[in-house]
């Protein structure tokens, strides 16, 4: 089993796809569906999408069966080609190490060993996209279009520290605030200019009030910049506002509060452009699927399930913002998300794969009561 999955992994971490290349990710695709035939029997379907790279779907079970599963994960990554042969995939002393390797290709391939475990007469879903790096802006219809037809979404990204499972995200806005005010020789008169600097220095200190991060509520100044010359005043500065909130009641009102800052009246006037990217995946769309999940543990004789909430964003949110149940970190239990340390846990991670198909077969059989 671990030289099996050892070498699947391989495969994978050695088939790069940075988001942004997109032959690359079809190439990784080509790859990811022959590990997959080879590991459950079955080649996936290729779906095509507008815009970004092919999905790959793994469907069983009867077509119209109710209560199907969805596992869903993504085999691009934010390495750029070239970073397998700089860094070559390593195995030591259980750990595997390599680009990838935890977000999230091993996940993937929980994925596909859980599937060869369950019946085929069981109705779930694997659906791998291509673009979750960047946005999921190509696969977001097709990953929706799926999760409507589920009971219940399995995100198999990494696992949060200690292979804590993600019971809740928060949401995710960006904001662009644009400052147009009007330029004037700063030694002559200075005095006929606007300052937009200024205005913008006043709107960094008004989002730094609108944060409650007791509840989950972070507004951060990442990006800015304004002027042209050092004896100028500025006409024009950009701000860029980073916003995570744990409550979507709290992301739609930053989104009113940060518009009406910007409408203030004055000289310097302040147009804002973008706005909620992802919804929070809020707590409650994972309750009961974590309780399931902690009873398979119990009984698979796996040490206690803890679960945490966390900042970043997945698909996950996307699901859980329709209403579906949805329980994310499921996938590779290790670390180092983006980082250059980027590790799995090799024994920890296969001890996900019975756990998986416990959950799906014990959701085939039970249903969770409906919605
Ligand atoms: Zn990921």
């Amino acid at each position: 089993m671990v030289e099996g999955f050892t070498a699947a992994l391989r495969a994978l971490v050695e088939a790069e796809s940075p988001s942004a290349d997109l032959l690359a990710v079809e190439e990784c695709g080509d790859r990811l569906a022959a590990v997959g035939e080879s590991i459950t029997g079955a080649a996936p379907e290729r779906i095509p999408l507008e815009g970004g790279p092919s999905a790959l779907m793994w469907r069983r079970g009867e077509e119209d069966a109710p209560g199907r599963v969805l596992l869903l994960g993504h085999r691009d990554t934010v390495w750029p080609r070239g970073t397998a042969a700089q860094r070559p995939m390593a195995a030591e002393g259980g750990r595997i190490r390599g680009p990838g390797v935890f977000d999230m290709k091993a996940g993937l391939l929980v994925g596909l060993y859980a599937l060869a475990r369950l019946d085929p007469r069981v109705p779930v879903t694997l659906l791998v996209t291509g673009d979750e790096e960047i946005g999921s802006a190509s696969s977001r219809e097709l990953i929706e279009a799926q999760a409507r037809e589920c009971q219940a979404v399995l995100v198999l990204e990494g696992a949060a520290e200690g292979g804590a499972l993600k019971r809740a995200r928060k949401g995710w806005s960006i904001y662009t605030l644009r400052c147009r005010g009007r330029s004037a020789h700063a030694g002559l008169e200075p005095h006929k200019g606007a300052n937009a600097l200024v205005r913008m220095a006043e709107l960094v200190a008004e989002a730094a009030r609108i944060e409650a991060p007791d509840r989950g509520l972070t507004v951060t100044p990442t990006l800015a910049q304004a002027g042209q010359t050092v004896n100028t005043v500025p006409d024009c500065a950009e701000l860029h506002l980073d916003v995570r909130a744990a409550r979507s009641a709290d992301q739609h009102s930053v989104d009113g509060t940060i518009r009406a800052l910007a409408a203030a009246p004055g000289e310097v006037a302040v147009e804002v452009e973008g706005g909620r990217n992802r919804p929070p995946m809020e707590e409650d769309a994972a309750a009961a699927l974590l309780e399931r999940a902690a009873r398979h543990a119990r009984e698979l004789g796996e040490r206690p399930l803890e679960s945490a909430a966390v900042g970043g964003i997945s698909d996950a949110n996307l699901c859980a913002a329709m209403g579906v149940p949805t329980l994310d970190g499921l996938g590779a239990v290790g670390g180092g998300p983006h980082a250059e340390h980027e590790w799995v846990d090799i024994d920890a991670t296969l001890h996900r794969i019975p756990l998986i198909s416990a959950l799906v077969d014990g959701l085939a059989e039970h249903p969770l009561p409906d919605r």
